[in-house]
């Protein structure tokens, strides 16, 4: 836990929106702090930018997860809630690993908190985020031994839509070693993980074992 850096506060409401762009050459340090930096999509986001990763050109396992949720958007810290609390049982880290940036990254699909849907539930990460920012920090990782794709948004967005999720889920094996495709870990999964047994019983403990090769286990 004491490795946990909160991200730069929000931007101000009316900010202007402005990508920062990365200067050619540069490493990880300067490119993480070139995308906290962005504001492309202030006038979509009723908090304000304020984008939130986890990035070290170390990293042995990339996450690519969805966007941050109101209370990561406080805190300014991935995952600290419980959804987090699930993908790291899912993965079997504690919080000590989780949060150690030369273990582990977190590169989401949309870095800023978007908003509600106007019937409920977050509205989808920006399209303008990954589009822009994976391109330039993907490159930058040294040897990233493992992807996690979390959530339709990031598998259909790194595989394709070639086939149903959960059926995308269900042939995990068919792009490893380095993608894993995984449902996004919120409660509602529970119930999806109920009608399909087989995300208990085969992926998680497959995830568990790549995990484990990642991080040299
Ligand atoms: S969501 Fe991504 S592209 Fe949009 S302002 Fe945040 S960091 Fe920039």
């Amino acid at each position: 836990m004491g490795l946990i850096r909160p991200a730069p506060p929000a931007a101000p409401p009316g900010t202007p929106a402005r990508d920062p762009g990365l200067r050619p050459g540069a490493e990880m340090a300067e490119a993480a702090a070139a995308a906290s930096a962005c504001t492309l999509c202030a006038p979509h986001l009723p908090l304000g930018p304020r984008p939130i990763h986890q990035l070290h050109a170390q990293a042995r396992i990339v996450i690519t997860s969805q966007a941050p949720g109101t209370k990561a958007h406080l805190s300014g810290i991935p995952f600290e809630d419980a959804s987090g609390e699930r993908l790291r049982d899912w993965l079997g880290l504690g919080k000590d690993r989780f949060y150690d940036p030369t273990l582990v990254a977190i590169m989401p699909m949309g870095m800023c908190y978007p908003g509600r849907e106007p019937r409920g539930g977050d509205r989808p990460p920006r399209p303008e985020c990954a589009p822009l920012w994976h391109p330039r920090l993907l490159p930058l990782f040294a040897a990233p031994r493992l992807r996690l794709l979390v959530g339709a948004h990031a598998v259909r967005f790194v595989l394709g839509r070639g086939m149903p999720f959960a059926e995308r889920i269900e042939r995990y094996a068919e792009t490893l070693p380095m993608h894993f495709p995984l449902p996004h870990p919120s409660w509602r999964t529970l119930v999806w993980a109920k009608r399909n047994p087989w995300f208990d019983t085969e992926v998680i403990p497959a995830l568990r074992r790549e995990v484990a090769r990642a991080l040299g286990d």
